[in-house]
């Protein structure tokens, strides 16, 4: 049973915020995925595992808590993965405690042999389903939601291993991009509406490679072929790379946010890269709500490509006022607010030499809680500069996210709770704009937000929920864990 979660984030949903990666046709398997992660590791920094698969059916496994680093560096670790085949999982911290059997990729026998599966996303019914599952008996061994997959697949009354693949996603509802192994094929999948990235490549000596982004291809020399679709689902062997599309028709989805924040820079997400996508935000934010100051300062890493596209559209000189240090992990894993209070000094200090006398614009990616931009803002004030001015590449978070990316509880998302005016006094900033909506779709590359078929999830600014929130809806008073409930 898991600790009770101290994390600020903490409530009774799943967050799972992670990348995968799968690989098929290489004598490299595991060391490929494990170089795949390594490139994901800002998707997930809480636990990495891998799953590998000999020709003979075979299976091997390695999990830890940390970075991919720490658990994949070894070359014993990685030549106790043997096979051609392989799967790997980098997890998200958003709990102050995770049991070692919440760290993917998931395995389980079947009759049909071994499976494995590696998840990012979250499933809005997962609750639900598991709550019927465990009425007919299926004994659940971890608190992760992906497990739900592994007990349809066990239960389906289907004979090949994809029809009870394809049975399990016709149940689930939510959020996913999964890739799965098994004798006989890598299989990818992304839900019916594509919410979370997967993609295709191809290695150079052969085989192909899928991954949450483009990154992952270009660490292995992996060149890309393209997205997996929207409700696609792939089934790759030796003979080649299959193709079923069994939720076929409805529109796309795709995270916004992803732009915004979570992707790396470098990575291209259904065809657009994301660093010139940032760029053009900044640029949009600049034309939106251009402010009279000396200097342009990103908060880094996230604000660093918004702030050179407000930068150059403002004509002001784009400086690194904020030094970030990279080695403490992110702020949002830390357990209390006060401790987060102080992780942000530990994360960011300010460059007094361009600072000091000057009006300042700020540039950040997003305000959530508003502790990082409080902080920034009374550093920079210390740090001599006359005036600052917030701005935000994205519009106010004013809902939770269901669907993969973690997000604190509504009641505790700033936007939603102040108007902007309000929010500037709370941060202490002389001014504060987000971009609007229009402007973040006109950045990627639309007229501004058709209402009716936006294209993309951006919930968490709307509060439109393409996506039911099935376990919300019906178990609104439900307990913590179920595993605690079956038990007690
Ligand atoms: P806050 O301090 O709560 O306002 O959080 C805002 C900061 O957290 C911004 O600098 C973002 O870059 C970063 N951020 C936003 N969303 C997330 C997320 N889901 N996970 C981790 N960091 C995030």
């Amino acid at each position: 049973m898991d600790e009770p979660s101290t994390h600020p984030h903490a409530d009774d949903k799943f967050h799972e915020e992670c990348g995968v990666v799968g690989v098929w046709g290489s004598g490299d398997a595991a060391a490929l995925v494990a170089l795949g992660l390594h490139a994901l590791q800002h998707r997930g920094q809480e636990a990495a595992g891998i799953v590998s698969m000999e020709p003979t059916g075979v299976f091997h496994s390695h999990k830890g808590r940390g970075l991919v680093g720490d658990n994949f560096s070894n070359a014993a670790v990685i030549a106790s993965l043997p096979g051609r085949a392989a799967v790997g999982h980098n997890r998200y911290a958003t709990t102050g405690e995770t049991a070692l059997r919440n760290v993917q990729p998931l395995y389980a026998d079947f009759e049909f042999g071994g499976f494995a599966v590696a998840h990012n996303g979250n499933l809005t019914n997962a609750h639900t389903l598991k709550r019927a599952l465990v009425r007919r008996g299926c004994l659940f061994q971890s608190t992760t939601d992906s497990e739900v997959f592994v007990h349809l697949i066990a239960i389906s009354l289907y004979s090949t291993v994809t029809d009870r693949l394809l049975d399990a996603l016709k149940q689930v509802q939510g959020a996913y991009s999964l890739v799965a192994l098994h004798n006989g094929a890598l299989i990818g999948a992304r839900d019916p509406l594509g919410v979370r990235p997967l993609v295709i490549g191809r290695l150079p000596q052969g085989g192909t490679v899928l991954a949450s982004e483009t990154c992952a291809l270009d660490i292995v020399g992996a060149e890309f072929v393209r997205d997996v679709e929207p409700g696609e689902i792939v089934v790759i062997d030796d003979t080649g790379l299959k193709s079923l599309r069994p939720f076929a028709g409805q529109p796309s989805r795709f995270c916004i946010f992803e732009y915004i924040y979570f992707a790396r820079p470098d990575s291209i997400v259904e065809g657009t890269p994301v660093y010139d996508t940032r760029k053009r935000i900044g640029q949009e934010l600049a034309r939106e709500s251009a402010v009279a100051a000396d200097i342009v300062i990103p908060v880094p890493d996230s604000g660093v490509p918004a702030a050179m596209g407000y930068a150059q559209e403002a004509r002001l000189p784009f400086e690194l006022g904020i030094i970030r240090n990279h080695y403490v992990g992110r702020t949002f894993i830390e357990p209390t607010d006060q401790i987060r209070h102080l992780g942000v000094k530990l994360k960011h200090s300010a460059n007094r030499a361009v600072i000091e006398g000057k009006r300042v614009i700020l540039v950040d990616d997003s305000i959530v809680r508003g502790t990082t931009s409080r902080k920034i803002v009374e550093m920079v004030r210390a740090a001599g500069a006359t005036e600052v001015h917030m701005r935000i590449s994205s519009p106010p978070t004013t809902h939770s996210c269901f669907y993969g990316i973690d997000t604190p509880e509504r009641g505790k998302l700033l936007a939603a709770k102040h108007d902007v005016e309000e929010m500037a006094k709370i941060i202490g900033a002389d001014s504060l704009a987000f971009i609007s909506l229009d402007g973040l779709y006109r950045a990627l590359g639309h007229e501004g937000r058709n209402a009716v078929n936006p294209g993309y999830c951006d919930a968490c600014f709307t509060g439109d929920y393409a996506i039911p929130l099935v376990d919300q809806r019906d178990n609104a008073e439900r307990p913590v864990s179920l595993l605690q409930a079956a038990n007690g």
